[in-house]
């Protein structure tokens, strides 16, 4: 585990891109996505992350929101935050919203020689063996999981059978080649927010104030959004 603290900075001149992107239902954005976005943005001295919402998730129920209002959420959470963008990619495909579909067009837009990160919480790296095309995600990105103070759980054989000896352990490393590394990454402000509970926090009139942007809460009262 790779723990950052606040001083980390390997940003430095770099010559090709690096790039992350982190992908998700959004549903919605929170500041669990937000500043772990921000803090991987400076942890691996990125160009830009990429905040992709899935169109059709491949691995769960189909969000009760739709994908445009997920995406005006998200544009509305990141606001004007440096180094983050809001990306709409998924969208402008049909049919399940794949990750390898979404790298391999992240590949195509910065080049072979870009580093690419597929960033995911460790809650949706345990999954990881059940997507699809799993073993070519690390030939077209490296793979960096954030620690969640709310998802321990350790990992299953299949996925430490896929990660092999993929994982590596500094942000050097991982950036000398352009994909296929491992690195678990515990970023300074780790929060324990998830969707799922600001969604059960609106159904039932509870606050979630501090929970998400003040945008997004605004965007979710004037659109009547989660209510039962
Ligand atoms: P839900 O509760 O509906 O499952 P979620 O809060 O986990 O949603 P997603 O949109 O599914 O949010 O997450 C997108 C990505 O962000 C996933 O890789 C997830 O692990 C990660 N993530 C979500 N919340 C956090 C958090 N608080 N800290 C770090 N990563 C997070």
């Amino acid at each position: 585990m790779c723990v950052v603290d606040r001083g980390s900075d390997p940003k430095g001149t770099h010559s090709v891109p690096r790039v992350a992107m982190l992908g998700g239902t959004f549903d919605p954005v929170h500041l669990g996505h937000l500043r772990s976005a921000v803090e991987l943005h400076e942890a691996l001295g990125l160009d830009r992350v990429h905040l992709i919402p899935a169109h059709v998730p491949p691995h769960r129920e189909a969000p009760g929101v739709s994908s445009a209002q997920r995406l005006a959420m998200l544009k509305a959470g990141i606001g004007d935050t440096s180094g983050l963008v809001a990306d709409d990619r998924e969208l402008r495909r049909d049919g399940p919203s794949y990750s390898t579909d979404t790298l391999a067009s992240l590949r195509e837009e910065f080049g072979q020689q870009a580093r690419i990160v597929m960033a995911v919480g460790h809650d949706a790296f345990l999954n990881l063996t059940s997507w699809h095309e799993p073993a070519r995600l690390f030939a077209l990105a490296h793979v960096v999981v954030i620690d969640r103070p709310d998802h321990l759980s350790p990992l299953p054989t299949a996925l430490t059978e896929l990660i092999g000896d993929r994982e590596v352990d500094t942000v050097r490393a991982l950036l000398a080649t352009p994909a296929g590394g491992l690195l678990r990454l515990s970023l300074p402000s780790r929060m324990a927010i998830s969707a799922t509970d600001i969604r059960q926090r609106l159904i039932d009139g509870r606050s979630v104030r501090y929970l998400l942007p003040e945008a997004v809460e605004q965007y979710i009262q004037i659109h009547h959004l989660y209510r039962q």
